[in-house]
C-alpha cells in the first residue's frame, strides 16, 4: 500500500506519478518509495476531514474514545512490523525500536483510549464547554516516527478533531502501518487522512490550507516559524514542538555514577536524535575531572553496528545530510574530545558517527548553543547553584532538562528556576500524561495527557 494515499476511508491513488526514495541509513540502501503527493492531494484530504467532522465532532465521547480503543487493539497487533519498520527506516536499535518506538505511541494511545470523559465547568452565571478545534493537520519529523504521530492523532481525535497527516519523507513507512490498522479498527471515512511527500510541497499546502483549523507540528525551529508564518494569515492555531539543548545539571551533592551513566544513556538515546536529550552536561566544578572521565569511558563502552543486531546499541544517524550536518559541528569544535570524535572507528557503510565526549566546552560556543541532533555530548563546568542555572538558561532553547542532588528541596529550588518545559530529578521516569513542550525557541503549545487534549480543544462560554 505503500504507492498510495489514505483519504476518506480508502486507499487512493496520489494525483502524481513522482515518489520519494526511502532508504536504509545502516546500509544505505533504498528500501521502498512513497508517494510525493501534491496540491490537489491535500485539496482532497482537508475536504474529507472537513466533511467528517461534524459528524465526528457530534460522536459521543465515549464513542470516540471507542474507536481509539479498537484502534490500539489493532496496532498493538502491529508492534513486531512497527519496531521492525522503525529499525529499517530510521536505523534505531532493535532494544530502542522495541521498547520507544513501538511501545511509547501504544502507552500514549492506551492513555487517550482511557481518558476520563471532558467535564464543563460552571463560572458564576456561565457554562464553560470545550469543543474540538476543527480540522487538524498534523506535520511529524523523521526522529520518533510513529510516537510523534500517535502524540498528536490519538489527542486530536479524543478532541473531536478530524486529522490530515503530513508524516516526514525521510521515515514515512511506519505511518502505513498506523493507516493500516485505522482501516482495521473501522474509523469513520475522513476522520483520519494520510498524505505523503516533501515539506514544502505537501506540508507547505496543509500549512497555508484555509480550511485547515490548526497545525500542530513537531520539528525544526526554522520549520515550525515558516508554519506559524503561514498559519498567521488566517489566524489558524499552532502547536509548534521544535529543538531544545537541554541541560543535566549535576549538583556536587549527586550520585555522580548515576548522573553521569544516565546522562550519557539519555544523550545519545536514539543516536543523540532526541529533541529532548540532554545534550549539556553541567558538572560541579569539583567533580568535573571525575565526571569526563566516566562520561568519556561510558562512551567507549556503545557498541555500533547493525541495527538489527541485539547487541547493539548505537545505530547510525538517519541520512547522509545529517551525518555530515554533525560531522561539521566538531570540526569546528573549539573543544577537548574525551571520547568518540571525527577520527574514531564507525561502521564502513551506513551512516554512523562515533558517541563522541566534549569536554572543557564554552557555555556560549557553537557546540553548547546549537541542536546538533547526533550522539554529541558537551561538558561544562559551574561554580555553584546560581552558575549552573545561568549556564543552564543561557540557550534560545527551553525544551527539558535534569538536575540530580542527594538534596531533593536542592534540585526542587534549581528545577523551579530552568526556563524549560520539563526537568526530571535524579533520574525520574518518564510519566506519559505529563505535559510535554518548549519554552522560548523550543516551541509553543504542550503535548500529552489532559494537556495535550486541551490543545486541540476551543473553549465557550455560555450565559444564563
Ligand atoms: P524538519 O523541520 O525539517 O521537518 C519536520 C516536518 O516538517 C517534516 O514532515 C517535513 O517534511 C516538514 N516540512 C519541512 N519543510 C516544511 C515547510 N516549509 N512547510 C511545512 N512543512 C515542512 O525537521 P526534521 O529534520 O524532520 O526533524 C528534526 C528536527 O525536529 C530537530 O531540530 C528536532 O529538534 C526537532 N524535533 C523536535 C521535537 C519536539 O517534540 N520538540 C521532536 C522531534 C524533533
Amino acid at each position: 500500500m505503500t504507492d498510495h494515499l489514505y483519504i476518506a476511508g480508502e486507499w487512493v491513488k496520489p494525483s502524481t506519478s513522482d515518489t520519494i526514495a526511502v532508504e536504509n541509513p545502516a546500509t544505505e540502501e533504498t528500501i521502498d518509495h512513497v508517494p510525493a503527493g501534491g496540491s490537489s492531494d491535500v485539496d482532497a484530504a482537508v475536504a474529507a476531514a472537513r466533511a467528517a467532522f461534524d459528524g465526528w465532532a457530534a460522536t459521543a465521547e465515549g464513542d470516540r474514545r471507542a474507536a481509539l480503543d479498537r484502534l490500539h487493539t489493532a496496532l498493538s497487533a502491529r508492534s513486531d512490523a512497527i519496531a521492525r519498520t522503525v529499525g529499517l527506516e530510521l536505523g534505531a536499535p532493535l532494544k530502542v525500536a522495541r521498547s520507544i518506538q513501538a511501545g511509547l505511541p501504544l502507552t500514549v494511545l492506551r492513555w487517550y483510549a482511557d481518558a476520563l470523559p471532558e467535564s464543563e465547568e460552571t463560572l458564576g452565571n456561565s457554562l464553560v464547554v470545550h469543543e474540538p478545534v476543527g480540522v487538524v493537520a498534523a506535520i511529524t519529523p523523521w526522529n520518533y516516527p510513529l510516537h510523534q504521530v500517535v502524540t498528536k492523532v490519538a489527542a486530536a481525535l479524543a478532541a473531536g478533531c478530524t486529522v490530515v497527516l503530513k508524516p516526514s519523507e525521510i521515515t514515512p513507512l511506519v505511518s502505513y502501518l498506523l493507516f493500516d490498522a485505522v482501516h482495521e479498527a473501522g474509523l469513520p471515512p475522513g476522520v483520519l487522512n494520510l498524505v505523503t511527500g516533501t515539506g514544502p510541497e505537501v506540508g507547505a499546502a496543509l500549512a497555508a490550507h484555509p480550511d485547515v483549523d490548526m497545525v500542530s507540528f513537531t520539528g525544526s525551529t526554522a520549520t515550525g516559524r515558516s508554519i506559524a508564518r503561514a498559519a498567521a494569515d488566517r489566524i489558524a492555531k499552532v502547536a509548534l514542538e521544535l529543538g531544545g539543548k537541554s541541560a543535566n545539571v549535576v549538583l556536587p551533592d549527586a550520585d555522580l555514577t548515576a548522573a553521569v551513566k544516565v546522562g550519557v544513556g539519555n544523550a545519545f538515546l536514539n543516536s543523540g536524535q532526541t529533541c529532548t536529550a540532554w545534550t549539556r552536561m553541567l558538572v560541579h566544578e569539583s567533580r568535573y575531572a571525575e565526571a569526563v572521565e566516566m562520561a568519556a569511558a561510558a562512551a567507549g563502552k556503545y557498541r555500533l553496528g547493525d541495527p538489527f543486531d541485539e547487541a547493539t546499541r548505537l545505530g547510525p544517524v538517519v541520512s547522509a545530510a545529517q551525518r555530515e550536518r554533525v560531522r561539521a559541528f566538531l570540526s569546528r569544535a573549539e573543544a577537548r574530545v574525551a571520547a568518540g570524535g571525527l577520527d574514531a572507528a564507525v561502521p564502513e557503510r551506513g551512516h554512523f558517527v562515533a558517541p563522541t565526549v566534549l569536554a572543557d566546552v564554552d557555555p556560549a560556543s557553537e557546540v553548547a548553543q546549537e541542536e546538533i541532533f547526533g550522539p554529541v555530548l558537551a561538558i561544562i563546568p559551574f561554580r555553584d547553584d546560581d552558575d549552573a542555572v545561568r549556564i543552564a538558561n543561557d540557550s534560545r532553547y527551553g525544551l527539558a532538562g535534569a538536575v540530580w542532588s542527594a538534596d531533593e528541596q536542592r534540585a526542587l529550588a534549581v528545577a523551579r528556576r530552568m526556563r524549560t518545559g520539563s526537568v526530571d530529578i535524579n533520574g525520574a521516569t518518564f510519566n506519559p500524561a505529563a505535559p510535554f513542550g518548549g519554552y522560548k525557541q523550543s516551541g509553543i503549545g504542550r503535548e500529552l495527557g489532559p494537556y495535550g487534549l486541551a490543545e486541540f480543544q476551543q473553549t465557550k462560554a455560555i450565559q444564563r
